[in-house]
Formats: C-alpha cells, sequence, structure tokens
C-alpha cells in the first residue's frame, strides 16, 4: 500500500502528534517533504530532491505528469520516492478521468501526447491516484488536497477564494496545490490573509520558514516543482515539521535548458518550454 506509513521510519519518535506504527501508537514528529504540480519535470524534480533537507516521508499533491517532456521517468521517481499522493486534473486528464473541454488548448495537447507516452503500468498507477481531500494517519490536523478541499479542481489563487474553505474547514491545516503559486492564506478568528515567502536571491537555492500559530486555520502551497507561475523560474518545494510546526519553503535553481530541450525534442508547443524560463 503506498498510501500507507509502511516503511516509515519512526525511530525520530518525538512529541506533539501521534502515529500508529506497526500498530502501536507513539508520539513522534515527522519532517513531510511537500511536492506538488512536478509536471513531468524531471530535472525540477530531480534538483528538488537534491536541495531537500532530510525528511521522514514525502506527500505529493497531485500533477505528477502534464506539460513537462518526461511523465514516465517523473513517474517512476515519484513512486520510488512517495508513500502519500492525491491526484491532479492532469493526472486525470492523462488517464482519462477528465474530459479535456475545460484544458486551455496547450494543456490539451501535453495531456494527449502525456497520454500516448505512458506505459501501461504508469497509467494503471495514476488512473489509480485518490482523490482527496486526503488524511494523514495519525495527523488529525493535516488534510492534503489538490485544489481545494471541497473540489478538487478548484483554483484556490485569493484569500477571496480562500475564505470560504478556511471559515469552513474542521481541519485546521491543509495542504492544497494547483495554482502553481506558492504560500498560502490563513485565517484566525477575526483576522484572514495571504502570504508568501520572500527570497532574497534569483537564482540560487533558499529556504524561508513560516512560523504556524495556534488557533490559526492554513491552506499553505508548496509551489509547483515543475511548472512555478509566480514569476520564479525556480523548482518550489516545501518541509513540514511537525514538531516545530514550521512549513520550510523552497526554492532550487534547476537544469532548465535540459527540461525545456526534452519539451521541444517531444514536439510539444514550445510555449511550454519557454514558459518555464519566466516561471510564468
Ligand atoms: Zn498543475
Amino acid at each position: 500500500m503506498r498510501n500507507s506509513y509502511g516503511g516509515i521510519n519512526a525511530t525520530s519518535v518525538c512529541s506533539r502528534f501521534a502515529l500508529v506504527y506497526n500498530r502501536h501508537f507513539v508520539w513522534c514528529t515527522l519532517r513531510i517533504l511537500l511536492l506538488s504540480d512536478i509536471h513531468a519535470n524531471l530535472e525540477a524534480l530531480e534538483a528538488c530532491m537534491a536541495a531537500a533537507p532530510p525528511y521522514d516521508f514525502v506527500a505529493n499533491l497531485g500533477d505528477v505528469v502534464g506539460y513537462g517532456g518526461s511523465p514516465n521517468e517523473v513517474i517512476e521517481r515519484s513512486r520510488d520516492l512517495g508513500q502519500v499522493f492525491v491526484r491532479g486534473n492532469h493526472d486525470k486528464a492523462a488517464t482519462g478521468l477528465l474530459e479535456l473541454d475545460d484544458f486551455n488548448p496547450l494543456a490539451a495537447i501535453a495531456a494527449i501526447w502525456t497520454r500516448d507516452q505512458l506505459t501501461p503500468e504508469h497509467h494503471e498507477w495514476l488512473h489509480a491516484l485518490p482523490q482527496g481531500p486526503l488524511s494523514l494517519e495519525g495527523f488529525p490536523h493535516v488534510q492534503l488536497v489538490h485544489g481545494s478541499p471541497g473540489d478538487e479542481d478548484a483554483y484556490i489563487v485569493s484569500i477571496g477564494d480562500a475564505l470560504v474553505p478556511l471559515l469552513a474547514l474542521t481541519t485546521p491545516l491543509t495542504f492544497f496545490g494547483h495554482t502553481h503559486l506558492q504560500g498560502g492564506f490563513f485565517a484566525n478568528g477575526s483576522v484572514a490573509d495571504g502570504f508568501r515567502p520572500e527570497y532574497r536571491t534569483v537564482g540560487q537555492a533558499e529556504s524561508v520558514p513560516f512560523q504556524l500559530k495556534q488557533n490559526t486555520r492554513y491552506m499553505i502551497n508548496p509551489g509547483s516543482v515543475g511548472q512555478p507561475r509566480d514569476g520564479d523560474w525556480r523548482a518550489a518545494f516545501a518541509l513540514f515539521d511537525t514538531d516545530a510546526q514550521v512549513v520550510h519553503f523552497h526554492r532550487a535553481p534547476y537544469n532548465l535548458k535540459a527540461a525545456q530541450d526534452r519539451i521541444l525534442a517531444a514536439n510539444l508547443p514550445a510555449r511550454l518550454a519557454t514558459r518555464l524560463a519566466a516561471g510564468r
């Protein structure tokens, strides 16, 4: 079972959260590596893994494929890395679970190309990915979605989009993807707002910590590994330290040219390659 804690090393036992491990209930801390929207960009994924601090397990928020030129390689690597997955709209489109009517032409072309590339095994794996929200056994405070808790395909771009789910949430912390915008939203009684990590460099590996506060609800997006759209071309990911209650946002430069060359070599639309350089 990939969506289980099988294989997780629970020796780093600490306080705050409970984890069911080998049918024993233990209090422990975990460092969850959050990857989302890899979009078949193998070079970006490898750069993230090289830049990632030590972690206990990977949670993948969907859109493993679509747009990029390495769908099979990225699925292979993601399966090796991850125990916890939710499906994204591009994962559905590439396996016939979603009509392409709502896709823009570039996304639709890439979805059809991806569908043709997938090995039967990878198609089956992608097709079987679970729909969010996904709860983590032993972590009642956390849930994982691709789009929004109420609609896996909805885009949470602004505080206006986030307000209804934030106020309706019974789970205080939701990790989501889909928008390819790193950062998130919070609400605590009288205040609700959005936030983005502020980086000092434009081309180097860098991380920014974000301390979670008590009695506050959050929706947090680790950003897109393989196709950032916040104007920063670097691959994005995050690490959630459950003990310190800190989300570390990360950016990692990657071999952009190699990723672009794969897209061009596949005869996918050139715009899918050029947009990577702009982070749009
Ligand atoms: Zn996506």
